[in-house]
């Protein structure tokens, strides 16, 4: 490595991620970190099983009819800019330098519910082999770690699950969503009994993928399944 890029790359610590100005530890500055909040979710009034709008944060009337097989889930972030174009860089052109304000906006809007859901063991939603060669990573594994440090969490190695390969979803409709994911994942690990595990993941859509992943892990053993994701889409309900 060159003096070049060392000093380089020590300024580019300290510059913020999105305005490039004088950067605290998570690569935001302080005005960049102030601005963010405006995209968290309104928990208040989301429903609590699939975060669309619902006053009073009540289940909505779709997840009455048809409950998916998880606890609860939380998105801590609408998806929308900056939020997008950070967590764009980060996935498609593995900038890590957005890991830490990613990290951070997930610390700072939290599921209320996760102290006391008894989570025993923390699994990044997984990518297939062939798609996280092609990027180089799973952004959700960088997402566990960086966050399992900070929650003392037990996080299963990335083999317990395996993902088929198949088509991105962000290229689907919801039904062709729900068929496209049915049986992508297979239980490799052993997953302890009656545990209660926590998910991972960067943007939450459909949920056709968490709903697939918690379904496999409940046949497996699973106790309670509950669901974290970065960021969700604002639907229009
Ligand atoms: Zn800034
Ligand atoms: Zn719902």
């Amino acid at each position: 490595m060159s003096f070049f890029s060392i000093i380089s790359g020590f300024f580019r610590i300290r510059q913020c991620v999105l305005c490039h100005g004088r950067a605290l530890s998570d690569g935001l500055c302080e005005g960049c970190a102030a601005d963010l909040p405006h995209l968290f979710t309104d928990s208040a009034n989301s429903c609590p099983l699939c975060f669309s709008a619902s006053i009073g944060g009540t289940v909505c009337g779709r997840c009455q009819q048809k409950p998916p097989p998880f606890e609860q889930l939380w998105a801590s972030a609408y998806y929308e800019p900056p939020l997008s174009g950070m967590v764009y860089a980060f996935k498609h052109r593995a900038d890590l330098g957005m890991l830490p304000p990613l990290v951070s906006l997930m610390r700072r809007h939290s599921p209320p519910w996760l102290p006391d859901a008894g989570i025993g063991a923390v699994l990044a939603v997984p990518l297939s082999k062939n798609r996280r060669l092609e990027r180089g990573f799973n952004q959700c594994d960088e997402l566990v770690r960086e966050l399992g440090r900070d929650y003392g969490w037990n996080v299963l190695p990335r083999h317990t699950v395996f993902r088929r390969h198949h088509a991105p979803q962000s290229t689907l409709k919801s039904a062709q969503r729900r068929k496209n994911i049915r049986h992508a994942f297979e239980i490799k690990g052993t997953i302890p009994k009656d545990c209660n595990i926590l998910l991972i993941d960067d943007v939450f859509t459909t949920g056709a993928t968490l709903a697939e992943l918690a379904r496999s892990l409940k046949k497996s053993g699973a106790g309670r399944i509950y669901c974290w994701t970065l960021a969700r889409s604002r639907l229009k309900n």
